[in-house]
């Protein structure tokens, strides 16, 4: 059987590491990606709030560990879902399984003054240079922003208000300077009233400013505000953004998408495309564009190519539960345990915050990059 994985994120990785552990050559797994390493999300806020150095936090592909598992470093420009073949800068690629995994992409360009007088720190470029304005910044209003909806991992907009306050209060900024937070969502993680109640608590106590269920619609460079959708204005001198996602546009151009984002049965990840699955952001499977989602998609699908593999029957579906980490500040870190099910409410328990649960969140890193790069690594390194 011959798999192609598009995408090397943590769906990709996910995927083919566990084909080639469980099948090793009895499959042919190719893994597709344009980036030269894999970088988790955690790990932007590591870097951009001077927690640990960015040559730390890069993965490279060249150091996969699943035997078997051919790489190849190329960008996808076309799919084709119906032959299940693939157009790529290293040529085409045909398979038996194709499955995309090739996440969201990030369009800052969309928010009119974003570029221009405004950072965004969801790209592993844009939150890197965001360590050398926040650590050249000498006081001032911080806005912390989302431009539009879905967004990948909701609590890191938060997240990131909290560590801002923490940098600012190390640098002895906290009397000259101010933090917002701008949400599109009514309470900081909606699935979770306990973790939402405990943020915003922590928000009430810094003084962060909270603006739930509003976006950031434009930045106006000049006059150094940010227009809001509910027709009010905020002052800042550092804007920290998130910009607008979309489904990468070779995706939309292969008819595989609908309404912006891949449809799939939320039990099998199957696409309407026989022998074609997608897991991950690019997919609206209806949990949060989050890793630990995209992970669990990809174990399924896993499951059902291996039993495929061996004869075996159908094995278990999706369950769509996620352990999500949540940074507080001062080194404490919550942990939120989600269960999305079609149809019923979702439900999310949240255990701490505490300095005991910052090593769980370094385990589960450590974790990934043991299985799926074979060696040593703690996220903020020593
Ligand atoms: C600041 C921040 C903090 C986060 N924190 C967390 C967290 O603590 N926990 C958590 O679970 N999630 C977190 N996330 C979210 C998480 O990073 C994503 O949801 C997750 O990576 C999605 O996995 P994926 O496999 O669907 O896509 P991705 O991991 O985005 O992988 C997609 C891959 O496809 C590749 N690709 C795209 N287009 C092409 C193309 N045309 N050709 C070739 N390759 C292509 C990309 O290079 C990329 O490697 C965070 C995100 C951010 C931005």
């Amino acid at each position: 059987m011959r798999v192609l994985i598009l995408g090397a994120g943590f769906g990709g990785l996910e995927l083919a590491s566990s084909l080639g552990t469980s099948l090793g050559t009895d499959v042919e797994v190719t893994l597709v990606d344009r980036a030269e390493g894999f970088v988790f999300g955690f790990s932007k806020l590591d870097v951009m709030f001077g927690r640990v150095g960015a040559e730390h936090v890069l993965h490279h592909y060249a150091e996969l560990a699943p035997a078997g598992v051919r790489f190849v470093h190329t960008t996808v420009r076309a799919i084709d879902p119906a032959t299940r073949r693939v157009e790529t800068d290293a040529g085409p690629l045909e398979a038996d399984v194709l499955v995309v995994a090739l996440g969201a992409d990030l369009h800052p360009e969309d928010t009119p003054g974003l570029v221009e007088g405004g950072h965004e720190f969801y790209t592993v470029g844009g939150a890197f240079a965001a360590r050398e304005v926040l650590e050249a910044f000498d006081g001032g209003h911080v806005v912390v922003g989302v431009t539009s909806t879905p967004f990948k991992c909701p609590p890191a907009p938060s997240e990131t208000a909290l560590l801002t306050h923490d940098l600012l209060g190390a640098r002895g900024l906290l009397d000259r300077s101010t933090v917002s937070l701008v949400m599109p969502l009514g309470a900081p993680i909606p699935p979770s009233p306990a973790a939402s109640e405990t943020l915003l608590a922590e928000f009430a106590e810094r003084g962060i400013g909270w603006h739930p269920g509003v976006l950031v619609l434009s930045l106006d460079p000049a006059a150094r505000t940010c227009a809001l959708s509910d027709g009010t204005e905020l002052p800042y001198d550092v804007f920290l953004g998130v910009p607008v996602h979309r489904a990468p546009r070779v995706v939309l151009e292969s008819g595989l998408a609908e309404d912006g984002w891949i449809p799939v049965d939320p039990l099998t990840l199957r696409t309407r495309y026989d022998d074609v699955y997608a897991v991950g952001d690019v997919t609206s499977v209806g949990t949060p564009k989050a890793g630990v989602f995209a992970e669990g998609q990809a174990a399924v699908v896993a499951a059902q190519l291996v039993a495929r593999a061996r004869g075996e029957s159908e094995p278990a579906t999706y369950d769509g539960r996620g352990t999500c980490y949540l940074e507080l500040g001062g080194g404490r870190v919550g942990k939120v345990e989600v269960t999305f099910l079609s149809g019923e409410m979702p439900r999310g328990a949240l255990e701490g915050p505490s300095l005991e649960l910052a090593a769980d969140k370094s385990a589960f890193g450590a974790d990934r990059v043991a299985r799926w790069f074979g060696r040593d690594w703690t996220p903020l390194g020593g």
